[in-house]
């Protein structure tokens, strides 16, 4: 006869099909190995190399001081939600309601999973530009939706191409996920192409979710958000947070604004699965709109001289790289060392102990291109160019 323990042996059968089908992270596989080489450099990570600004941090000492320590409403503060909508108004020059149109959640990745189980019907198309952030497929097909990629290129340095949103686009597609500027690639629009992607989403009825997180990393050319053009916001769910910008990626604060009954409709599953985020966080987040900017654009004026430096190395060294509009990413072209993009980032690491991540990991268009982030302290980066150099000199003939 079987026993507990003989039974609990098989636990995984009880795993749904979902999950069982979505593909492990290339990225967790390649930085536990890393995580093992203290002395490596990693131009691997996602997020800043800051800490959170001083001022930003005491404020939620200061709400633990005062006992604040409870729930908050289910949109989040009210403070931060005001803050939020005179924000977004200013600098993305759109209006929100702070009572009906601004949801506060656990980061961007809880709004953009909120958004997807509010729109996405079972078997719903979702279109989204590839190479992209790694969570879009995997999020789309948990809410049981069809993920449909629109490859961007090289060539368009790696912007999304209208005419390639056409040729992707099939009957069945309901959401169009945006991502200016985007991560891997730094690749971001201009108003005018901008302005014939609306145009489309207008003709096709197609929901926008644009994720605009990293819009405060644009280091020349205006920002541009779609919910901005003319008959687009009713048609937009704005996502935006704290994590990149302020340095605040533990904190774990991201919003969404958009028409009120969309927001109604993500705050009903928010309010029965996290209820609200976390009120010091909350709380800091408030002081970050508050008192943030100054040390959010030194932050910036930071990147973008690491940016210039970074790309000027890779130039140099025959990695082709396009000079990134946004974020704190490179996406340098391996193809002249004749390695694929796996096999680069794991020679580069033994020989080298520099680690980037494979372009793949992003999605099929990936390919031949590796990802390098500069939220790494300028000491660094100038040993991890010269360390890249060097490989790529050994490698290509
Ligand atoms: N969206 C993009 C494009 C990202 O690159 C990331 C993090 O890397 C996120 C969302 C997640 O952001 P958050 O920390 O607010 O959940």
């Amino acid at each position: 006869a079987s026993t507990q323990s003989d039974r609990s042996g098989d636990s995984a059968r009880f795993i749904a099909d979902h999950v069982i089908g979505l593909p492990r992270s290339g990225i967790r596989d390649f930085f536990a190995i890393v995580a093992q080489m203290p002395q490596a450099i990693s131009l691997g990570i996602g997020e800043p190399d800051f800490v959170t600004p001083w001022h930003i941090r005491e404020a939620a000492i200061y709400a633990l001081e005062r006992g604040k320590t409870s729930y908050t409403d289910n949109m989040g503060l009210i403070g931060l939600r005001r803050e939020i909508s005179s924000y977004v108004e200013r600098d993305f020059h759109v209006s929100y309601s702070p009572e009906k149109e601004v949801l506060v959640a656990v980061g961007v990745s809880e709004a953009l999973d909120l958004a997807l189980r509010a729109i996405v019907n079972p078997g719903d198309k979702v279109l989204f530009h590839q190479p992209c952030y790694v969570s879009y497929s995997p999020s789309i097909k948990l809410t049981h939706g069809v993920a449909v990629p629109i490859p961007t290129s090289d060539e368009d340095a790696f912007a999304l191409n209208p005419q390639k949103l056409r040729e992707c686009w099939e009957p069945g597609c309901k959401v169009l996920v945006l991502n200016f500027p985007t991560n891997p690639t730094g690749g971001t629009v201009d108003r005018k192409t901008l302005e014939e992607i609306a145009a489309f989403a207008k003709e096709k009825d197609l929901l926008v979710l644009s994720d605009e997180i990293y819009a405060e990393l644009t280091f020349e050319g205006e920002h541009v958000s779609i919910a901005s053009l003319p008959g687009m916001r009713e048609r937009t769910i704005f996502l935006h947070g704290f994590s990149k910008a302020y340095a605040m990626t533990g904190f774990r604060i991201g919003y969404a604004c958009g028409p009120a009954p969309l927001i109604e409709a993500m705050m009903k599953v928010h309010q029965y699965s996290m209820l609200c985020a976390p009120i010091l966080s909350q709380e800091a987040a408030t002081e970050a709109l508050r008192n943030g900017q100054s040390a959010m654009e030194k932050m910036r004026d930071q990147y973008r001289d690491r940016r210039d430096f970074l790309v000027a190395r890779f130039n140099e060294a025959g990695l082709k790289c396009h000079l990134p509009r946004g974020t704190f990413y490179t996406f340098a072209d391996i193809r002249a060392t004749g390695l694929d993009e796996m096999t680069f980032a794991k020679k580069l690491l033994s020989e080298e102990e520099v680690a980037v991540v494979p372009g793949t990991a992003f999605g099929e268009s990936g390919k031949g291109f590796i990802r390098a982030s500069f939220s790494t302290s300028f000491n660094r980066l100038r040993e991890a160019a010269d360390r890249i150099g060097r490989f790529a000199e050994r490698h290509t003939s």
